[in-house]
């Protein structure tokens, strides 16, 4: 029996990789219990399993078990009563690439990407690209949406995948781990991969082909090896990460700067929106919180689609 992770399934075949790297199309054994979970595939991108070679030559291998999962992004049936589907597992972290112009990505586009993120488990961390493009007016704007960040807890850096700013430290940010790659299309995504992995020119294309493809392709989803042992997953946006799913009364705990001050708000059930004695409220007032946030904290729980 031997240890592997799940880096391709195809929903009846899974490419496994073995501990030295080796790849074998595998396939489960028997019946797979779903660890309790209403889901529709019972092994995913990012598991990591025991298996048993079948054939050598024929690369072929038979799964037998799956360790339990550090975490899962999955995505739920339009229909709540129907089965989900685990889009990936044991994602060490999330990151997100934006720029504030061309394309312009929105605060609240970044908020509910965070928001989900904070849901999953996922650490995560944002990479403003495109640092090149912008006049000092802009660079002034991209430090101050940085230090909020920054102040809130995540980790933010700077880069130009064309000049080449930063492509260091994001290769040190991307090392030996399994990140979950988001970002709108045309932010730089296959360009920043590429600067630092050029000899998977070919498959990131793939990759932004495939971001593109959107909802029904990322059933099965796909991670890329840049480098040994780091990895990439792709997800164009955070609709398929299934923030829907979240109740209102949940939302404010993914926002860490509020989370401290839930329980001094005067009502337990206080969901900050116009309660007397509400703290999030007077964090807002005195600048604690900051409005961007606050607006964005509000979109949510009124459910506005807020995916630019
Ligand atoms: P993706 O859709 O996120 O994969 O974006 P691409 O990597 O295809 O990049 C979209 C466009 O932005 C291409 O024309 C890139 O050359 C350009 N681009 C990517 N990164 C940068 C950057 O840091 N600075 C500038 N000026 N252009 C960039
Ligand atoms: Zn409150």
């Amino acid at each position: 029996m031997q240890n592997g992770l799940v880096i391709r399934s195809t929903g009846s075949w899974y490419d496994v990789r073995s501990e030295s790297g080796h790849v074998y199309r595998a396939r489960l054994k028997g019946k797979f219990k779903l660890q309790g979970l209403k889901v529709t595939n019972p092994i995913a991108v990012g598991d990591r399993v025991l298996y048993e070679v079948e054939d050598e030559t024929e690369n072929t291998a038979i799964i037998s078990d799956i360790q339990p999962r550090e975490n899962y992004i999955i995505r739920q049936s339009v229909h709540k009563t129907a089965h989900g589907h685990i889009l990936a597992a044991n994602i060490d972290q999330a990151v997100l690439i934006v720029t504030l112009t061309f394309p312009r990505t929105s605060l609240g586009f970044i908020d509910r990407f965070l928001v989900t993120a904070e849901s999953f488990r996922i650490p995560a961390t944002l990479v403003f690209n495109k640092s090149d493009i912008l006049n000092e007016e802009g660079l002034a704007y991209q430090q101050e949406i940085i230090n909020l960040y920054e102040s809130i807890g995540y980790t933010c850096m700077a880069t130009s995948a064309t000049e080449g700013e930063g492509v260091d430290k994001f290769r040190q940010l991307l090392n030996h781990k399994i990140t979950l790659l988001s970002g709108h299309s045309g932010v730089g995504k296959s360009t920043l991969v590429n600067a630092i992995a050029p000899d998977l020119n070919l498959r990131t294309n793939e990759v932004s082909t495939y971001a593109n493809k959107g909802v029904h392709t990322t059933t099965f989803a796909e991670m890329f090896e840049l480098a040994n042992n780091t990895f990439i997953i792709d997800s164009p946006g955070i609709k398929e990460l299934g923030l829907a799913d979240m109740q209102k009364e949940e939302i404010s705990h993914y926002f860490p700067e509020m989370r401290d001050l839930l329980n001094t708000c005067r009502f337990h059930n206080c969901l900050h929106i116009n309660e007397p004695g509400c703290a999030v409220k007077n964090a807002v007032g005195t600048g604690d919180i900051a409005e961007s946030r606050y607006w964005s904290y509000l979109g949510m729980v009124a459910g506005e689609d807020n995916r630019r």
